[in-house]
């Protein structure tokens, strides 16, 4: 959950800053997210009642900070110095731990964004104080940040993998797993049998959890697996995939980087294979 922060904590406040505007974030010329003091950020000073701290996750013998968070929502600022960035740059940069807490910070802001009134009866919606939810003012409604799983998969074939180029990939020569939301009422495995089958056509057997990845466009938990084709000839929708291979491991196409669960999938099946 996210605090609000006194009028003292914010003047000694040491640490990155996120401020988020529409699906944008702050930098400075060089492309670096604030690390100065708030004395600093003149440009911002009239939101200072709208500054939340939100407390890192890992409970490591060394955490990170807690992260100021500031949403000016769709607000256009300009000041000297300053520029504003996507997140999903901020995140190409960021170290693992760095991804883990901007993309948390990213899917609260958005869930607030988002649930500013009641689903239920329309009402004004108020952020609870104790935990990540709102509540409803008229009829006590309570919602929470949304999750979405999808499932995500590396599939191998003696020693091959099959790897996709999705329509919506904005690199036209990375080639990635295939991945997709699994529907209400479905178990993972029903969704990774489905998906696999709707996107390119084939069948699958042995499937093994790998890990899991929360995705921050908007809200996805991507749950990764391993699978080993089974049967059926590559046949692709042409509404999600634009063209999908089996690429041999020793001759593999551009892929993720390992930040993101595909990558890491790709990379750990390709180095079991070669075992
Ligand atoms: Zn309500």
């Amino acid at each position: 959950m996210m605090n609000k922060l006194t009028r003292e904590a914010l003047l000694n406040y040491r640490g990155p800053w996120l401020v988020f505007c529409r699906d944008q974030v702050l930098v400075d010329e060089k492309g670096a997210l604030p690390d100065s003091s708030w004395a600093s950020l003149h440009f911002l000073h009239h939101y200072a009642d709208q500054v939340q701290a939100l407390p890192p996750l890992e409970q490591t013998a060394s955490p990170p900070p807690a992260l100021n968070i500031l949403d000016i929502g769709s607000e256009r600022l300009n000041a000297p110095g300053w520029q504003w960035t996507s997140l999903r740059h901020i995140l190409t940069g960021a170290t693992a731990i760095e991804f883990k807490e901007y993309s948390r910070a990213w899917q609260y802001i958005h869930f607030l964004r988002t649930h500013q009134f009641c689903g239920q009866c329309g009402a004004r919606t108020e952020k609870i104080g104790w935990e990540m939810a709102v509540q409803c003012r008229q009829c006590q409604h309570r919602t929470y940040p949304r999750v979405s799983p999808s499932i995500i998969v590396a599939i191998y074939r003696g020693e091959e993998i099959l790897l996709a180029r999705g329509v919506g990939h904005r690199d036209p020569q990375m080639y990635s797993t295939l991945a997709g939301f699994v529907e209400s009422g479905e178990t993972l495995e029903q969704a990774l049998h489905r998906e696999v089958y709707e996107e390119v056509g084939i069948k699958i057997k042995n499937e093994e959890y790998y890990e899991s990845q929360p995705w921050p466009f908007p809200h996805s938990l991507m749950v990764g697996y391993f699978a080993e084709y089974d049967s059926g000839e590559i046949n692709i929708d042409k509404r999600e995939i634009v063209d999908a291979h089996w690429f041999n491991i020793h001759d593999l196409p551009k892929i993720p980087p390992t930040l993101s669960i595909a990558g890491r999938l790709i990379r750990d099946i390709v180095a079991r294979l070669k075992k």
